[in-house]
This record gives structure tokens, C-alpha cells and sequence, in this order.
């Protein structure tokens, strides 16, 4: 085997948190300090544009109303993988596999001795268990339902329904070797990440 055939043994640092968290900020911070920031679900929906492999798949199994244009249409599939178990596990069948790959070939371009993977869904996926660490960002539910409300311009109820959506804070904090919690300023969330990113220099670095 090659030298460059090897894979690195490059640490994986999972971050997540509840919609409204500031998990997006986190990861803007962490890339700010230099280190390399996967964002898997951007990641997923440009592969879902743009990979041909990914969307054949995706044709196969919900059918040419998938794509509009060459483009994925979000409202057909999120109507129809919406409330049925069934259809959304196929569709995340097909979908992790793919992101992980790309994950994993990214990962081996980077130099840092860690990198972080942000998800939104990455202990309800199953993919905290390819991470090294897991960081979670938690801030209290009124607080994430006014910012998103803010940024969203959605009502409270959509916010609320998605939040249930989701598995609670309580419920996702013994998975986290980190917690970061964002109810005050941008300065502390700041502060935090800053200090953070010390101290997993001196657990990875
Ligand atoms: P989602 O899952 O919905 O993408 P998220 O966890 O990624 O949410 P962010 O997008 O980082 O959350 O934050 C939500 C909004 O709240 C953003 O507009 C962000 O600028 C703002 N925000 C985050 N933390 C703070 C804070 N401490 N003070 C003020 N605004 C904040």
C-alpha cells in the first residue's frame, strides 16, 4: 500500500444542537480559528444537486418527480418521506452512505490533526458514533424559538413543531463530551468555542 493510500488518523469532533442552538454559529466560530469545519448538511444538499450516482438512486426509489430542472424537489420528497417512518429511512439509506463518503474524503485532504463535522441530526442519524468527541450546543427553548423566529421569519408553533421534532436537549446531552451553552451574548458563545478549541488542541492537537 502507498503512503497515500493510508488513512489518516485524523480525530473527528461531532457538533451538534438543537435548530435555534447556535451550532452554525459555533462551526462559523471554530472555522474563524482555523479549523477545518464540515457542514454535512449543506454537504448533503449539494450532493443531492449534484452527484450523479446519488441522484440515480434517488430516482429509483421515489421516482422522476424527485428532480425538477436537475434539481432536487424538496417539496415532493419532504412530502412524501413527511410523517412516514418508511420512506424516510429509505431516504436516509440512500443519503448517509453518500455523505459519509464525502465526508471521509474530505477529512483525508485536511492537515489539522481534528476536524469537525457539523449535523443537525448527527446523534438522532447514528453518526456520533464515527466521532471522536461529540459537542453539544444547547440554549433554553425560548431563546432558540425567538432566534429563529428572527432569522426565519417563521411563526412559534412551526419552531415548536420542529423542535419536537427533534430528541430533546436532556435527551442528547449524555452522548456530548462537551457542552456549550449559548443564552447570553455572541461575545460568550465567542469565549466559548475559543476556549473549546484549546482545550480539544490539547486533547487531538
Ligand atoms: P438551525 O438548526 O436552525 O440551523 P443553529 O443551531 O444552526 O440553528 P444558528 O443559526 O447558529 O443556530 O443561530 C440561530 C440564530 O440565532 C442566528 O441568526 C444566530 O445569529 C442567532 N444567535 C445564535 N446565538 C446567539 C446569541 N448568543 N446571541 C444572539 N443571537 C444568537
Amino acid at each position: 500500500m502507498n503512503n497515500n493510500t493510508v488513512p489518516k488518523d485524523i480525530k473527528v469532533v461531532g457538533l451538534t444542537g438543537g435548530i435555534g442552538s447556535g451550532k452554525t454559529t459555533v462551526a462559523k466560530y471554530l472555522a474563524e480559528l482555523g479549523v477545518p469545519v464540515y457542514m454535512a448538511d449543506e454537504e448533503s444538499k449539494n450532493l443531492l444537486n449534484e452527484d450523479p450516482a446519488l441522484k440515480e438512486q434517488i430516482i429509483e426509489a421515489f421516482g422522476s418527480e424527485a428532480y425538477e430542472n436537475g434539481q432536487l424537489n424538496r417539496k415532493y420528497l419532504a412530502a412524501t418521506v413527511f410523517k412516514d417512518t418508511e420512506q424516510l429511512e429509505k431516504l436516509n439509506a440512500i443519503v448517509h452512505p453518500a455523505v459519509f463518503t464525502h465526508f471521509d474524503l474530505w477529512k483525508n485532504r485536511q492537515k489539522s490533526p481534528w476536524v469537525v463535522k457539523e449535523a443537525a441530526i448527527l446523534i438522532e442519524s447514528g453518526s456520533y458514533k464515527s466521532c471522536d468527541a461529540i459537542v453539544l450546543v444547547v440554549s433554553n427553548k425560548n431563546t432558540r424559538i425567538q432566534r429563529v423566529i428572527t432569522r426565519d421569519q417563521s411563526s412559534a408553533e412551526a419552531v415548536e413543531d420542529r423542535i419536537n421534532n427533534q430528541l430533546s436537549d436532556d435527551d442528547k446531552i449524555p452522548y456530548a463530551d462537551y457542552v456549550l451553552l449559548n443564552n447570553t451574548t455572541l461575545e460568550h458563545l465567542y469565549e466559548h468555542t475559543y476556549e473549546l478549541v484549546k482545550q480539544l488542541n490539547l486533547r487531538f492537537g
